[in-house]
């Protein structure tokens, strides 16, 4: 039986080959950060993790990890509901809820998880998501497991989405759901104006903060406070999974009742193991480095304007960007691969986007920022840049 289906598969990877969409994974044998080195014994400089804060290799929370392992043990083997339910669990959820300002907050083992398990439960096919069409993944998949009447507005366009929201009306309840930072443009979602309209036609509104919380507002707790309206959407999900340590982790944060229906009915909660308690540690740890200084922060910042400045003046078009992501625009999907080899030959490690990942004609450098980068990493990048640029006819 198997030769026929092996046959089938074979032909389909081909497809994704010869499509030039095959995914190849690069192996590093150092741990992460802004330097590191792959198995083929290259050093090259990372500006395509999600290490926004340099969280993946600070020592205060491996000591923290390194505690609880000794404390707590290794894993939990158990869901939260039947024996895995830690002091840790509990104090990370009560650190999250702060940092948010919101009410109580409930972990998943990822924020796929979290974003797969939060609509289900809360809305039926009497009610609406109105969903931005640039949303993650894992939003799109949470909400085609629920029964809620589909929405979709075009990223961040205020019109179109009072338009979905008109015709909402007749559902019973109302959610407008969008990500806090998007991941291919680097843009905030316009948060003060889709706050308006919900007030105004009667919504609820989520936002999935994985990549803009630790990054956004004044002291990093995310589109919220960037727009002033800290305790003022129902709902926040996001990850531990990059500004926060980039270990594993997700997490539901928001008004008491609705975190108290998930923990009932949430299937990925109820039904997946709960987090390690060394990564519950190293999450507290993390909070408490972030509410206690916005050092990190402010360097992330000063770090990705110096990119955005030095990059526009040697002639790069980036889009407009107030977080840890730059995209760096190109137009010609070949160009975009053909830049990103010939950076790494440069020593820079960052990824080429083209469609379907992005719009046709917008292929693009991604590059991500972290405030673990050095002035002279920086330097590197930018002198990387410029020449390769100049080389391939990009820049002059
Ligand atoms: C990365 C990301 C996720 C998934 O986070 P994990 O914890 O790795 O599962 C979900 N939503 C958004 C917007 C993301 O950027």
């Amino acid at each position: 039986m198997y030769e026929r289906y092996q046959g089938h598969l074979q032909h389909q990877l081909a497809d994704i080959e010869a499509a030039g969409l095959f995914k190849k994974e690069r192996i590093l044998v150092t741990a992460q950060g802004p330097e590191i080195r792959t198995d083929a014994g290259k050093d090259v400089l990372n500006f395509c993790a999600n290490n926004y804060l340099g969280f993946s290799n600070n020592p205060q929370l491996i000591e923290a990890a390194k505690k609880a392992l000794d404390s707590h043990g290794y894993g939990m083997s158990s869901v939260r509901f039947i024996c895995g339910t830690t002091d840790l669990h509990k104090e990370l959820e009560k650190a999250i809820s702060d940092f948010f300002g919101m009410e109580d907050t409930i972990l998943y083992a990822a924020a796929f998880d979290a974003n797969g398990g939060v609509f289900e439960p809360l809305l039926t096919d009497e009610d609406a998501i109105i969903s931005d069409t640039l949303n993650h993944a894992s939003i799109i998949d949470g909400v085609r497991l629920c029964k809620a009447q589909r929405f979709r507005y075009s990223n961040a366009d205020m019109e179109d989405l009072e338009d979905q929201l008109q015709q909402a009306q007749p559902c019973r309840f109302r959610l407008i759901v969008t990500d806090g930072v998007f991941s291919m443009d680097g843009n905030v979602t316009p948060l003060d104006k889709i706050k308006e309209l919900a007030d105004k036609y009667d919504a609820l509104i989520m936002v999935d903060e994985s990549h803009s919380a630790g990054v956004i507002g004044k002291t990093g707790r995310g589109t919220t406070e960037h727009f002033n309206l800290r305790g003022q959407v129902e709902i926040i999900t996001g990850t531990l999974g990059k500004a926060f340590g980039g270990a594993i982790g997700g997490f539901t944060t928001g008004k008491k009742e609705i975190i108290g229906m998930l923990r009932q009915r949430s299937r990925p909660y109820l039904f997946s193991n709960s987090i390690p308690p060394a990564i519950a540690a190293a999450g507290i740890e993390a909070f408490k480095i972030m509410t206690g200084s916005t050092e990190l922060l402010d360097r992330l910042h000063v770090n990705r304007s110096y990119f955005v400045e030095q990059m526009t003046k040697i002639g790069y078009k980036i889009k407009p960007t107030q977080s840890g992501i730059c995209a760096v625009m190109l137009g010609d999907a070949q160009l975009s691969q053909d830049m990103a080899s010939r950076l790494l030959e440069e020593g820079i490690y960052v990824i080429g986007f083209y469609f379907p990942v992005v719009p046709k004609g917008e292929a693009r450098i991604r590059v991500q920022l972290s405030a673990a980068h050095t002035p002279e990493q920086l330097r590197k990048v930018v002198a990387a840049f410029e020449k390769v640029g100049k080389d391939l006819g990009i820049i002059s």
